[in-house]
């Protein structure tokens, strides 16, 4: 048997479609404000592809891009301005930022309403209460639109997660946990880490180690999602050896092609939804 291969790539596109064709209908546009600091190779390659993608579904995108040195206040007056502008739809600040700035305290300041991140404490709190937050981070999200287009019902489901940061690792728990699954979280210090992986029926890698997970820390027939984006032997690769484990798993994501289209597709629905949230009449 090999495994189901999760076409994220596809699931997104179809994602982007129907939000074009929403947008298509709406009397404005939605507008993204897009917060970029310094030069980071890889940030500006994320920033950009946001920016295509937008342009592609008819969102507008603003980039503002300010210098490495740039002081902390500037920028919480950036956010200010773009909190206040009724004109901005959504704000995001890509992250990194540079280390003399308290990326907390910047996040902390963009108005939940605009969070399109889903990084705020209003939004992780509301989520962590399960209630419903106005965002949900674009990652997790995107991963949970995939688990669901495989296995709908996630009730009693034996979850576990390697990798326990703040835009992946902790969010998704917590969409599992609200799913009623059992969830395990694991990280860097967990001790005998495949004796709970080989008992998940949904394994998630999220650690940025290529190739970590290999067929012999699976269950059988379970469910695994590749979140790392490594590299490889010049090549582009996951947190699983996707070739080890296909013959085994029931169904997986390929990198590149699974969670990364959808992080993307997430993003711009956050965009949308932040428009029609905003203009709901009270
Ligand atoms: P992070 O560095 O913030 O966190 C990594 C987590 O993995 C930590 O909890 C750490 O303790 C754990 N970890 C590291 N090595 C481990 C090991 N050997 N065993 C068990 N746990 C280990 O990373 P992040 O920002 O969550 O990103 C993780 C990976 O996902 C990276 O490869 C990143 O590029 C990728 N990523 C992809 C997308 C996407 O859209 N596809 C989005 C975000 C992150």
């Amino acid at each position: 048997m090999t495994a189901r291969i999760i076409d994220g790539k596809q699931i997104a596109m179809r994602i982007r479609c129907e939000l074009q064709q929403k947008i298509s209908l709406l009397p404005q546009t939605p507008h993204l404000a897009i917060v970029l600091v310094g030069n980071d190779d890889s940030s500006l390659i994320y920033v950009r592809n946001k920016q295509k993608a937008a342009a592609e579904i008819g969102l507008k995108t603003t980039l503002f891009h300010l210098s490495e040195t740039t002081a902390e206040e500037e920028l919480l007056s950036l956010i200010d301005r773009c909190n206040n502008d009724s004109a901005i739809n959504g704000i995001i600040v890509q992250l990194p930022l540079p280390a003399h700035i308290n990326t907390h305290r910047i996040i902390d300041r963009i108005s939940p309403l605009k969070d399109v991140d889903g990084f705020h404490p209003y939004n992780t709190g509301m989520l962590q209460n399960n209630e419903k937050p106005y965002f949900i981070a674009a990652t997790p999200l995107g991963i949970m639109t995939l688990i669901k287009e495989v296995c709908p019902d996630l009730c009693g489901k034996n979850v576990v997660l390697i990798g326990a940061s703040l835009i992946v690792g902790r969010p998704l728990a917590t969409l599992m946990l609200n799913q009623e699954c059992t969830v395990s979280i694991t990280h860097i210090h967990t001790q005998n880490i495949q004796d709970l992986t080989r008992k998940a029926d949904i394994l998630i890698a999220a650690c940025g180690v290529a190739k970590l997970v290999k067929a012999d820390w699976i269950k059988p027939d379970s469910i695994l999602i590749d979140v790392g984006i490594n590299r490889a032997d010049g090549k582009i690769c996951g947190d699983i050896d996707y070739d080890d484990v296909l013959g085994k798993a029931a169904a997986v994501t390929p990198v590149p092609g699974g969670v990364g289209p959808m992080t993307i597709a997430m993003l711009l629905q956050n965009t949308y939804d932040a428009f029609i949230i905003q203009h709901q009449p009270l």
